[in-house]
């Protein structure tokens, strides 16, 4: 059977060269977007706890440096592969582009389940994985941060490792005797750990980027909202003597289907860092969530109001699963809880859907039996190509991934820019600066998806590729 990396591969390959074709672009530019600038692939091998060694298989792929360096995240899996590396790669292009940032598209992978080694032993393979890919990283060459189980504790490892690296290279001296040298370094340290973003607050991470993911994705859905309810046809015009509807201008992209929302009930599906910040800051925004589930099962909730993330949370943590959460957040109070599975929440008929884990979940097997009218992609490819198209052709609204969660890219940009200039700006200016990144990035894509006639998802792609060949020019 085919893996789901070389599905995704496939997925992101068609839309690029469905969008191409549309702007009729030449064949060979068509391919130069479909090919990746570099694949490295890496072998290395680490001390693990019992003595032994034991050798890795990781990726750095860097797909398009048209707009900037490369930029993309890390991700630990034991799925992790080179399609899927390079798919992923791919769509950051894409998504860094739509997201006006001055970055190309890049992505990292280990495949290795963190799960299953000591903290120890992660910390080696992280900085392994550091050493092995710094002859071709830097601040202004390629940026990784992080992705799938990764986090800024990891980033932190492997920032030291690198700039341990680049200063050894740099005065051709080992270690040892680096020591002394260091008080010289700070400034020159600020901006080579610009090379890594995500990183915690006191290695010159930026305040505001752990959420920014959940964050910019409520941001997206709030715009797409708002857009649907000014473009809504006015209720007093919609019927005439006969009762039939008069004004019901369609804008191609099933909104006219929207009477519902507000406050609009939703269901996510994965809690790791996106998919909780999300519920949380959703719930914050008078969205109800009504579902949530990580990768052993999931809770629904039945109460009338939305689910607590934060408690939901705290008891995943004492549990290790959220099966078994369903009392958490006020729902054992009512008895109104049960556990769901991961497919069960993702058929359930809430008003917007929001698979935040990972790649294919939504595809030729279940697409049929999706209720929700929206879906917000906070994941990387968690709707295959073919089921888009069902789903879309069926009127169901699907905010693209490459817009819906670069709000996680956008930030690691303010952090970037922070190190390079050396400042550091508060929690309050961030947000407001992502707020800015992400209303005019929902409005390009919109504006466009209107105007052609064309869902988001190739909307966006065609913004991105524009973008990209304007840069070029
Ligand atoms: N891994 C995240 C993504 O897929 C963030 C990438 C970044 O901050 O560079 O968008």
């Amino acid at each position: 059977m085919q893996n789901t990396g070389t599905k995704m591969l496939e997925s992101a390959l068609e839309i690029i060269t469905k969008t191409a074709k549309d702007m009729r672009l030449s064949e060979s530019k068509t391919e130069r977007l479909l090919l990746p600038d570099a694949i490295h692939e890496l072998h290395f091998s680490v001390k693990m706890d019992d003595g032994k060694d034991r050798l890795f298989t990781a990726f750095r792929i860097q797909h398009n440096n048209a707009l900037g360096p490369y930029k993309g995240g890390i991700r630990f899996h034991p799925n992790v592969n080179r399609d899927e590396v390079r798919a992923l790669a791919t769509l950051m292009t894409i998504k860094c582009a739509v997201a006006g940032l001055p970055y190309g598209g890049g992505k990292g992978g280990v495949i290795i389940d963190p799960k299953s080694v000591s903290e120890s032993e992660l910390e080696r393979i992280s900085k392994a994985y550091a050493r092995a890919i710094s002859s071709f990283i830097g601040p202004e060459i390629d940026v990784p941060a992080p992705d799938v189980n990764t986090n800024p504790k990891i980033i932190g490892w492997m920032t030291d490792e690198y700039i341990k690296m680049s200063s050894r290279t740099r005065f051709g001296i080992s270690n040892k005797m680096l020591k002394p040298l260091q008080g010289k370094q700070v400034q020159h340290d600020s901006v080579l750990r610009a090379t890594f973003t995500g990183k915690p607050l006191d290695m010159g991470g930026t305040l505001g980027r752990t959420e920014a993911t959940g964050r910019g994705g409520v941001m997206i859905l709030k715009a797409l909202l708002n857009k649907i309810k000014s473009q809504a046809p006015n209720p007093k015009k919609q019927t005439n003597s006969n009762n039939q509807i008069t004004n019901k201008k369609s804008l191609d992209l099933g909104a006219s289907n929207l009477e519902f929302l507000q406050p609009s009930t939703i269901a996510v599906q994965g809690f790791g860092n996106v998919g909780y910040y999300f519920a949380k800051i959703a719930t914050e925004n008078g969205f109800q969530v009504k579902a949530v589930s990580d990768s052993k099962g999931g809770i629904l909730y039945a109460g009338q109001e939305s689910l607590d993330a934060v408690e939901v949370l705290k008891c995943k943590k004492e549990k290790g699963s959220l099966a078994g959460c369903y009392c958490s957040g006020g729902v054992c109070d009512i008895k109104k809880g049960r556990v769901i599975s991961n497919e069960e929440l993702l058929e359930l008929p809430v008003d917007i859907l929001v698979p935040a884990a990972l790649e294919n979940v939504i595809n030729g097997q279940n697409m049929s039996k999706i209720k929700a009218k929206i879906i917000v992609e906070m994941a990387n490819g968690p709707v295959t190509e073919e089921a888009y198209e069902y789903l879309t052709k069926k009127g169901v609204i699907i905010v693209p991934d490459v817009l819906a969660n670069s709000g996680g890219v956008a930030v690691s940009y303010l952090e970037w820019y922070q190190n390079m200039k050396g400042q550091t700006w508060t929690e309050d200016k961030v947000n407001k600066r992502l707020q800015v990144m992400m209303t005019k990035a929902f409005d390009a894509i919109w504006d466009k998806s209107v105007k052609k006639k064309k869902p988001l998802k190739q909307a966006a792609f065609e913004v991105a590729i524009e973008r990209m060949l304007s840069a070029h020019k």
